[in-house]
């Protein structure tokens, strides 16, 4: 299992709004990790408590007792403002707090070992991302440094920035933030359609945990190019579980004239009941939701059928549709010309979001073939690949063209857009446009960078601004600016503006950094990132001397059993050894959290004391 040649293999990793994938390339194929606790997908989940962190399956399962200290889906936080609705809509269902910090930017605020923490979502997101690449180190063998993360498509420019901090916080060099949906085509394309001569049409669609996402591809020879994107950073899993959620509050109201959604514990315990009933209507018609004293000592139990799940959902469900048209509309193509469907995201085993595309694409067959839940990381897998120029060379002739998923201008007079890259121009681009000024005998100019599709600027998102200053004064509509926008292969841009007439091109820097932690914070959380991975280390240490104490006195308890093994003892020294094992199973007991050291000095003492069993045993 390990990898023979130890010489850090690149993985990619689906950083998913409630689940995350690994994968990496071995024997000339994509393998897709398990964790720890034998699962391929790890719950993006992250918790503190008084003692230690939890990361993934150990977060999600305690979240029941530890509703304020365990964060999820931080990937709706990461590189927005706080004061962003959709942030200030997302905080009113969380059980955690998040706060203003500075520069506007959320933060999670934790209780940890008895000490209140301010979290930036980077940092969070940092502790999912190092969990992954252990689990990629563990089955590997060997440490890790590349990697193909993922995001959705319309992450802009700050939440695409973001997502790379995070991932260098936890000691990963991104060769290349992928696009979900490209991520997924290139996976179900890989080794089936790749390789034709004729172009292919294949249609994404992606309900996961958080986010949805449709995209329309193109594959020829080999090229995967991305024809249009559309889709909601706010629309999927767990948005059909707050209907649920609310669904159960009201009828809890009604029934017990109680108020649940004051109690945190209590909406939490039924958010994940709520989770668990939705799984199950995707393969039973009916099913319960049974939860011991939710609240007040209440118990609570209830039937929910399927067809009241899909009335519950049916408006989330038809925009999901909505989007797929729209996406259409923007490639230019007819739905009949679409010749794959491919389903990613876990919600896309609903039933009636199947039914509903399948009648959408009037009957299309709609692809299974991949694992929903691991299409994104295999298809970052295999690019992954392709950038370290490792893999077959079927791997290496691929080519994976992505779009700008939102259109990119500069803001000119009473407050317009003007479009300098369309959305869905295909990327690495570079774009040059002219401006002028609006005002006579102007010699400071102020470029204010947006993203969006709307007429009016302040309807998009102002990704940076910066000024060219040291112009030479002159009437309005005479000084020329050449405008270029740069985007990398990775989505992230760069914009410059020189002054033809001067030749000037000084001063002039994106600035992203509003949307962006500082320099000394990202060095601050890898710092703190470090103690954290030496805190969790220690705790392992100490958890694994307790246990060894703890097997040795039930395996020293068992010896004394045996009657072959105490025959030559004298009563004394079966006393001594009995007294000992006793006291020490009592202690175990009692220190939930013993230091290792004190857990190494009783085993000794214990060891003492037993020698005359131990050397009888041997
Ligand atoms: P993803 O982010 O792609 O891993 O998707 C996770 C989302 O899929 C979560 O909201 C899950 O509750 C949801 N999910 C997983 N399995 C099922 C299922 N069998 N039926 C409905 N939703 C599911």
């Amino acid at each position: 299992m390990a990898h023979k040649s130890k010489e850090h293999p690149p993985i990619g990793i689906d950083l998913g709004t409630t689940y995350s994938c690994v994968g990496v390339w071995q024997h000339d194929r994509v393998e897709i990790i398990a964790n720890d606790q034998g699962n391929r997908t790890t719950p993006s989940c992250v918790a503190f408590t008084n003692t230690e962190r939890h990361v993934g399956d150990a977060a999600k399962n305690q979240i029941d007792m530890n509703p304020t200290n365990t964060i999820f889906t931080v990937k709706r936080l990461i590189g927005r403002r706080f004061s962003d609705p959709s942030v200030q809509n997302d905080i009113k269902l969380w059980p955690f707090a998040v706060v203003k910090g500075p520069g506007d930017k959320p933060q999670i605020v934790v209780q940890h070992k008895g000490e209140e923490k301010k979290m930036y979502p980077e940092e969070i997101s940092s502790m999912i991302l190092s969990k992954m690449k252990e689990i990629a180190e563990a089955y590997l063998d060997c440490p890790v440094k590349n990697a193909v993360v993922t995001v959705p498509a319309y992450f802009n420019d700050a939440q695409r920035r973001a997502t790379k901090d995070a991932s260098a916080i936890a000691g990963l060099n991104v060769t290349r933030i992928m696009d979900e949906p490209t991520a997924a085509a290139v996976a179900y394309g890989f080794g089936k359609i790749s390789s034709d001569s004729a172009e292919k049409k294949l249609f994404v669609f992606d309900l996961g945990g958080g986010t949805f996402d449709v995209s329309l591809l193109a594959v020829k020879n080999g090229v995967f190019e991305v024809k249009a994107t559309a889709g909601d950073t706010h629309l999927g899993g767990e948005d059909f579980d707050d209907r649920l959620v609310n669904h159960f509050i009201d009828e809890f109201k009604r029934k017990y004239d109680e108020d649940i959604s004051k109690s945190p514990k209590a909406l939490r315990r039924l958010r994940s009941s709520c989770e668990r009933a939705k799984r199950i209507l995707s393969f039973s018609t009916h099913t319960t939701v049974e939860i011991e004293s939710l609240y007040n000592g209440i118990d609570f139990t209830s039937n929910i059928s399927q067809a009241r799940f899909e009335e519950l959902n049916m408006d989330l469900f038809k925009k999901c549709i909505e989007l797929i048209e729209r996406c259409l509309k923007d490639a230019n193509t007819d739905k009949a010309s679409v010749d794959f469907v491919v389903l990613v995201g876990g919600s896309t085993r609903i039933p009636k979001v199947q039914q509903l595309l399948s009648d959408f694409f009037d009957g299309r067959q709609i692809s299974k073939g991949i694992n929903p839940d691991e299409a994104v990381a295999y298809g970052a897998t295999v690019q992954a690949t392709i950038l370290s120029g490792q893999g077959s060379k079927e791997v290496q002739d691929l080519v994976v063209l992505d779009v700008t998923p939102l259109s990119l201008g500069i803001e000119v007079v009473g407050g317009v857009m003007s479009v300098v890259v369309p959305r869905n121009t295909t990327i690495p681009t570079r774009q040059e446009k002219v401006f002028t000024t609006t005002r006579d005998n102007e010699t400071n100019v102020c470029f204010e960078v947006y993203e969006g599709e709307r007429a009016q600027t302040k309807d998009n998102y102002l990704v940076g601004e910066f000024d060219l200053s040291g112009i030479a004064p002159a009437p309005r509509g005479v000084p020329k600016f050449d405008v270029c926008f740069d985007i990398d292969a990775n989505g992230i841009l760069n914009v410059s503006a020189q002054d033809r007439t001067s030749g000037l091109r000084n001063n002039i820097t994106v600035t992203n950094e509003e949307a962006r932690l500082s320099s000394e914070v990202i060095g601050k959380i890898i710092r703190d990132a470090e103690r954290y991975r030496a805190q969790d280390e220690e705790c392992r240490r100490n958890y694994e001397s307790k246990n060894s104490l703890e097997k040795y006195a039930y395996n020293m308890r068992n010896a004394m059993r045996n009657r072959n093994t105490t025959n030559t003892l004298s009563f004394t020294t079966k006393m001594m050894i009995e007294e000992a094992i006793q006291e020490t199973l009592i202690w175990v007991d009692d220190n939930q959290f013993p230091d290792v050291s004190e857990s190494e000095s009783r085993m000794e003492e214990l060891k003492r004391i037993c020698a005359a069993i131990d050397y009888l045993q041997i």
